[in-house]
């Protein structure tokens, strides 16, 4: 899952980039909102973790660009604690969740989580099911059609979750690691594929297709 972390307090950034990236997030910074603007139009994420008091450019002014542009990429607004009315001005302005600040990461990373999930269609709680499959994001391990359930490592369970998540869409490798790796890590298109090569083992083969020149389709479909 790609983050885009909007916070100008640095101390606090860090902990959160840290936090998250521990939660298996991929996060991008940004510390003021002219930059966060730009980075939103030009790059896709999963979720926004988007503080209103910012320098250079509102928070609620970058939300509502956004939303102007029909860019709906989910939304969780950091309020000040008890400003009722920053709450309701960030709802209005096209938030999908807000959380008063200081607040625990545990809940951050709980909201971030059911607001991915709602964003593509999945109902609340830590399963996700598609195709007979089930993943569990609290043991990251995917129960099987025939209900035997099988560990995965960190970087396949978040492979399987991005598939899971974008049924019958070809995402690209390059799609992939950008959504899987964090900026620093060491990767190339060959342990990418690697991972799916694993996974395919786990999960059956005919579930990630192949596109070639394209990438991998996850099908939800076993005559497909
Ligand atoms: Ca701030």
């Amino acid at each position: 899952m790609r983050l885009l972390l909007v916070e100008d307090d640095v101390q606090l950034a860090q902990r959160l980039r840290k936090a998250l990236a521990e939660e298996g997030f991929v996060v991008e910074h940004a510390d003021n909102g002219v930059d966060a603007e730009l980075m939103g139009n030009e790059e896709e994420f999963d979720a926004v973790v988007l503080d209103l008091g910012l320098p250079e450019r509102p928070g609620l002014e970058v939300l509502r660009n956004w939303r102007r542009r029909g860019n709906g990429t989910p939304v969780l607004v950091l309020t000040v604690r008890d400003a009722w009315h920053e709450r309701v001005e960030g709802l209005r302005a096209g938030a999908d969740d807000y959380l008063g600040k200081p607040f625990h990461v545990e809940e951050l990373v709980e909201r971030l989580r059911a607001l991915i999930r709602r964003s593509h269609d999945q109902v609340p709680g830590s399963i996700i099911r598609r195709g007979g499959l089930e993943l569990d994001e609290q043991r990251r391990s995917v129960r099987l059609p025939d209900g035997r359930e099988v560990a995965l490592s960190g970087t396949e369970f978040r492979i399987l979750r991005l598939f899971m998540l974008n049924p019958g869409r070809v995402l690209s490798k390059d799609w992939l690691e950008e959504h899987v790796y964090a900026g620093e890590e060491e990767h190339g298109s060959n342990v990418l594929e690697a991972h799916v090569h694993r996974l395919r083992k786990k999960i059956g083969h005919e579930r990630i297709q192949t596109r070639r020149g394209q990438g991998y389709v996850f099908t939800e479909d076993d005559a497909a």
